[in-house]
């Protein structure tokens, strides 16, 4: 059996926004491996992006929704039920915090900044696998969200969007007990840092792409493309053993000790 011809699969996308989005990397391979993939896009300000990037990609459901709006997310399941019936793949590429929550001291946090950073960026995957689960297959089906390694270490101005990892790593290992028993799959992969928009509101952000490319044992950065790769094996039954994991795609900085 070729485990990567992934023809006949369906997959629902969290978060394109643009062509740099990780999201877009990990929908164009799983497309390309033959996924029917419904992706969504947060407003009308991205629609024709959007549209324009998946338009070719055969069978595409391109879906607005507002995360933090559970109407939206509802219809979003309920037109994936309707034209897809079942579901094998979500893909949770989805993170926000205020650019004014990602500089200076950790200890200047405000309530309001961690509200909304820990709701979308770590809730929206709770949210998002409850309402999944009852249309995933048993024994073919993953979730898999996007992380990154402050969620354990201290990286300057990463801040509120770390204790925001640090909730959605733990999701995963909770969702991943929960959902097991139905067949279903979780799994994380924290990547190193990649150039896009979210990326950019992290103060400093260039030069943690430089120090990584620098220090890392692979010395450089990892692109969206092999972020999208390991995405591709994590829903595929090539790991089929595999669920409660953070993977790291970041060319191995994780292990460095300074
Ligand atoms: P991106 O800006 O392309 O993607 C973030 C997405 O979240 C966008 O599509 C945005 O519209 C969406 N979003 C934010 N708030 C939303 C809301 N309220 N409702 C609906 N959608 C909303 O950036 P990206 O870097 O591709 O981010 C994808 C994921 O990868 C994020 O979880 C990010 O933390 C993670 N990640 C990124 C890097 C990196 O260096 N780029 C490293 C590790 C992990």
């Amino acid at each position: 059996m070729n485990v990567l011809d992934l023809s006949g699969k369906t997959a629902l996308v969290l978060g394109i926004a643009n062509r740099w989005s990780i999201a877009y990397a990990i929908g164009s391979l799983l497309q390309a491996h033959g996924v029917q993939v419904a992706v969504t896009y947060q407003n009308e300000r991205v629609a024709d992006e959007v549209l324009k990037l998946t338009g070719d990609w055969p069978g595409v459901l391109p879906l607005a929704c507002e995360l933090t709006d559970d109407a939206q997310v509802e219809a979003v399941f309920e037109r994936l039920k309707n034209e897809f019936g079942s579901l094998n793949y979500l893909i949770h590429c989805i993170a926000f915090a205020e650019r004014s929550e990602l500089q200076g001291p950790f200890r200047n946090i405000s309530r309001g900044g961690f509200h909304t950073s820990l709701d979308i960026s770590a809730y929206s995957l709770i949210g998002a696998a409850q309402r999944a689960a009852p249309m995933m297959p048993a024994g073919d089906s993953s979730i898999l969200t996007l992380t990154y390694m402050a969620s354990e270490r201290v990286v300057p101005n990463y801040n509120v969007m770390a204790l925001a990892k640090a909730a959605l790593e733990n999701s995963v290992r909770y969702l991943a007990s929960d959902l097991g028993p139905l067949g279903i799959r979780v799994n994380a992969i924290s990547a190193g840092p990649v150039r896009t928009a979210s990326a950019r509101a992290i103060s400093g952000f260039t030069d943690m792409l430089k120090q990584h490319a620098e220090k890392s044992p692979l010395r450089r950065n990892v692109s969206a493309e092999e972020v999208g790769k390991a995405a591709l094996y994590l829903c595929s039954d090539l790991a089929s053993g595999v669920t409660g994991t953070v993977h790291f795609v970041d060319g191995g900085y994780h292990i460095l000790g300074a």
